[in-house]
């Protein structure tokens, strides 16, 4: 199948007499009929449903959909995206370990990686992405784990050399850990780009109407998890009688163990009712970034032309420093997201911002919507000047996500806006 066709039909597919769209089974449990089936299930001998906790067959459905669109071998979905992040790291590193992370990445990663894993003894060095691979490398010590980036980072809108980061991981034999959600499976697959494992905030565009929250992670299974560096995966689990995931689940062990292991201990799951939501809003993934692509590009020329606007983020632009690298990773769109600095700062920005009608201020970005919103006064509220500087944020940065209403409509309010500042 064709991608499109499997944001249609890639995870469910109804046999005779059953519902042609996908069902809600909002259900927390499964009935059996023998202590026995129930046991093997436990045991992870059987492969089945007995607590909505560690799967469900909507979520479950899901999963199988953002696996087979992502090119991976497994997925798991998580309540949020700061939770498929936090897991997806969790998995794999513990306290005394180390991991190497771009400093251009989500705010709330920022905070998890700085602040919460350091808590819990797990160090991160944030390094530049755009320095050389043998800057890269000196970040690494000996207990290093893991690098991880964003594929365009959210809100510096920058693009990841994705190669250059695989290159290290494989080079120091840990994985690459990248979170895809602004550009979606649609405009960039990392894993054939060497990522190892993929992460989702599915708040964003693959549900793309901000009608829930939730997170994914994917498996690329290609890591070699015995390499000595992953205990967690390669030596006994004795809360399951010892089994060892590489043995066990081969390929798919690091995706099984984040189930069987931190969703049944954190249990940060989705309701299914928010995976329906999800998969309805993935069936139209490639028509919506399509035309997010489009309006932010026509956007993104019309703000360069603005003398309130000093700089303009958006790697579509030939003219933006990352547009070669746009080229190679996300050839066929970007997200709508772009970033403006404004030429007098916060204040100005402040003053744009308030006068917009159409467009309104929001918490969000990658909706159906178009919305705006200032992340130093929001999102990255809590970071010091220094750490703003290092993130690409300054006082005067709008983040807009661009929506899919008529080009027209947004154009207009963005110039009533324009012509507000000037009176
Ligand atoms: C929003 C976002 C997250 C966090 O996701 P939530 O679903 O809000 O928890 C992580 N990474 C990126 C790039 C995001 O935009």
């Amino acid at each position: 199948m064709e991608f499109e066709t499997k944001c249609l039909h890639a995870g469910y597919q109804p046999e005779n007499g059953e519902p042609r769209v996908l069902p809600i089974v909002q259900s927390t449990t499964y009935a059996y009929d023998s202590t026995e089936e129930i046991g093997k299930l436990f045991d992870l001998e059987a492969a089945g449903y007995f607590y909505t906790r560690l799967a469900n067959p909507t979520t479950g459905a899901v999963e199988e959909k953002i696996a087979a669109l992502e090119g991976g071998v497994g997925a798991l979905c998580t309540s949020s995206g700061q939770a498929a992040t936090f897991y997806a790291v969790l998995n794999i590193l513990e306290a005394g370990d180390h991991m190497i992370s771009s400093s251009y990445i989500y705010g709330g990663t920022y905070n998890l990686f700085a602040h919460t894993l350091r808590k819990m003894g797990i160090e991160v060095t944030f390094v530049d992405q755009d320095a050389s691979k043998e800057e890269l490398l000196k970040a690494a010590k000996p207990n290093t784990k893991a690098i991880f980036g964003e594929t365009i980072a959210n809100p510096a809108v920058k693009v990841l050399d994705q190669e250059k980061f695989a290159s290290v991981a494989k080079e120091l034999d840990i994985p690459f850990l990248i979170d895809n959600t602004f550009a979606t499976p649609y405009f960039c697959r990392p894993f054939e780009f060497g990522a190892d494992i993929v992460i989702h905030s599915t708040t964003k565009y693959l549900d793309g109407h901000a009608v829930q929250t939730g997170g994914v992670i994917v498996d690329g299974g290609k890591f070699n998890w015995n390499n000595g560096k992953f205990p967690q995966l390669s030596e006994p689990d004795e809360t399951y009688h010892g089994i060892v995931y590489t043995e066990k689940f081969g390929q798919a062990a690091y995706i099984t163990k984040a189930r069987v292991q931190l969703m049944r201990d954190l249990g940060a799951t989705p309701s299914p009712q928010n995976s329906f939501l999800l998969n309805l809003g993935m069936e139209t993934l490639p028509v919506r970034m399509d035309r997010h692509f489009e309006n932010a590009v026509t956007i993104a020329k019309y703000l360069t032309e603005q003398k309130a606007i000093k700089h303009v983020y958006y790697p579509g632009l030939e003219s933006d420093e990352n547009y070669n690298l746009a080229q190679k990773y996300v050839p066929n769109g970007l997200c709508g997201v772009i970033s403006v600095e404004f030429a007098e700062g916060k204040e100005q920005a402040a003053k744009w911002l308030d006068a917009l009608e159409l467009v309104s201020l929001e918490v969000h970005v990658a909706d159906i919507r178009t919305c705006a919103l200032h992340p130093a006064t929001s999102t990255h509220r809590q970071l010091t000047d220094e750490e703003l500087q290092q993130a690409g944020i300054s006082p005067g940065l709008v983040r807009l996500s661009c929506g899919i209403e008529n080009v027209n409509d947004l154009l207009a309010d963005l110039q009533q806006a324009f012509d507000k500042l000037e009176g």
